[in-house]
């Protein structure tokens, strides 16, 4: 068993790993950066270790400064969060190669699944339903002019690379294309070191749709259920719910079997999301995130499952503490996403926060890194916390949202509550009526 694990991340994710840690009996270690000498996961840690100067690439993505941190602190595991070295094949290599387990799946599972072509290539072969598209890369001008008239405009080009929206163009002609295709490339290469693109079919009106899953690394594993994160600007979610208000329980048993034989054919460990865009009944995966989702704690609020200890438990070699058969749904939650952005544009807003007092009562949970006075550096995500709220049914979870939104207050920084209080004042967020292009055009008339 673990006695002592380093989490490889800040902000509220650290918290949530560290508070997973303390109930479980094991020691964390927080990492932090010179900017982060104040952050809440270096208070709340058991141990700290300064890993570098404020910028990311000299600290949190760090790998010889983790690795480093590990040794000094004898961790025996890392947890790496989400974002930063969550998805780096390379940072698990080397754990393994030092004998300092990952808490998440091999270095191979994250290889296959973050090429976003290989990933669509394994998941066909494991019968999930996909986009129609390529099959495989798109290496010129001409083949992508192909491949958009066989499978019709519009289309979407797609940096197999890409990740966090960057690296994806419309093409809604032929005319379109070519400035599509060049630019895909270009965010490819410049984010993420690879041109290669891809091209799929382009879903006019589809919700995003994504299922949890969960493996034991020995071949077994279940789903729980879905997330509906269409509420999208973009395409990051800012508003997040479970379960999906257009999926009924046939659907979810349905493609939830599909997703969990996938990973169990593949001996996958840990949590894992597999995306969909879905459309007229249909599901359609885009990609396969092999980590834990900002969004997680809607699907813990319905399960009444810690996904977290189950992740550390996993990967202690111990088995699921579930079966499929023990998950229920209890209820309806809410995730919503506050940041501090100034509206109407979204702009980041750092600074000191002067007040902060954070709801609470009967289904409210607050994953936050805050506190008062507390200084929110200008160098990382501007995620300041997540408001979620569990109520019986959907409409108690609104009415809910709607309160402790009331009772949150975060003095000193502009934070995206305003755009909260208004979007839950919509008959078609009420209704639970929206797809993926909803916030978007409502953005462009209401804000
Ligand atoms: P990223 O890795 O950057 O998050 P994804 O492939 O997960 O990219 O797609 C993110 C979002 O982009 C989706 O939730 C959806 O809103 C939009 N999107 C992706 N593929 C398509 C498509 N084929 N048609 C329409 N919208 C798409």
């Amino acid at each position: 068993m673990f006695e002592k694990i380093l989490i490889a991340n800040r902000g509220e994710i650290a918290l949530r790993v560290i508070r997973a840690c303390r109930e479980m009996g094991i020691r964390s270690v927080a990492v932090h950066s010179t900017a982060d000498a104040d952050a809440m996961h270096v208070r709340m840690a058991d141990e700290t270790v300064c890993i570098g100067p404020p910028s990311s690439t000299d600290s949190y993505l760090s790998i010889p400064a983790i690795i480093s941190a590990c040794e000094i602190t004898g961790a025996q595991a890392v947890h790496p969060g989400y974002g930063f070295l969550s998805e780096n094949q390379n940072f698990v290599q080397i754990l393994e190669d030092h004998d300092i387990t990952f808490i998440g799946p091999t270095s191979e599972h994250i290889r296959v699944m973050g090429d976003k072509i290989t990933a669509k290539e394994t998941m066909r072969k494991l019968g999930v339903p996909c986009v129609p598209g390529s099959e495989g890369g798109v290496p010129d001008l001409a083949t992508a002019q192909t491949v958009a008239e066989e499978i019709g405009y519009p289309v979407i080009i797609k940096a197999t690379a890409g990740g966090g929206g960057r690296g994806m163009k419309l093409a809604r002609t032929a005319e379109e294309l070519p400035d599509a295709f060049r630019t895909a490339r270009a965010e490819g290469k410049s984010n993420f070191g690879n041109p290669e693109v891809y091209i799929e079919k382009y879903l006019g009106t589809p919700r995003h749709i994504e299922i949890q899953v969960f493996g034991d690394g020995k071949g077994n594993a279940v789903h729980l259920g879905e997330r509906d994160c269409s509420l999208q600007r973009r395409h990051q979610k800012v508003f997040e719910e479970a379960p999906g208000p257009s999926i009924d329980a046939e659907t979810r048993a349905r493609i939830g079997k599909t997703c969990a034989d996938a990973v169990a054919a593949i001996n996958y460990a840990g949590a894992g999301t597999i995306e969909f865009l879905y459309e007229n009944g249909e599901f359609y995966f885009i990609e396969m995130n092999t980590r834990l989702q900002v969004e997680h704690p809607v699907t813990e609020a319905i399960f009444g499952v810690d996904l977290v200890r189950e992740q550390i438990r996993v990967a202690e070699g111990l088995p699921m503490s579930f079966t499929q058969d023990d998950l229920e749904i209890n209820g309806h939650a809410i995730e919503v996403r506050i940041n501090a952005e100034k509206l109407p544009n979204f702009a980041p807003c750092p600074g000191k926060i002067t007040q902060y007092h954070a709801p609470g009562g009967l289904g409210v949970r607050i994953d936050s890194a805050l506190y008062d006075g507390y200084r929110i550096p200008p160098y990382y995500d501007s995620l300041i916390g997540k408001l979620i709220v569990h109520g019986r049914d959907r409409n108690e979870a609104l009415a809910r949202l709607h309160r402790a939104l009331a009772e949150l207050i975060v003095d000193g920084v502009d934070t995206t509550v305003p755009l909260f209080h208004a979007l839950l004042q919509e008959p078609d967020i009420q209704k639970g009526d929206y797809n993926i292009h909803w916030l978007e055009k409502w953005l462009e008339t209401n804000l």
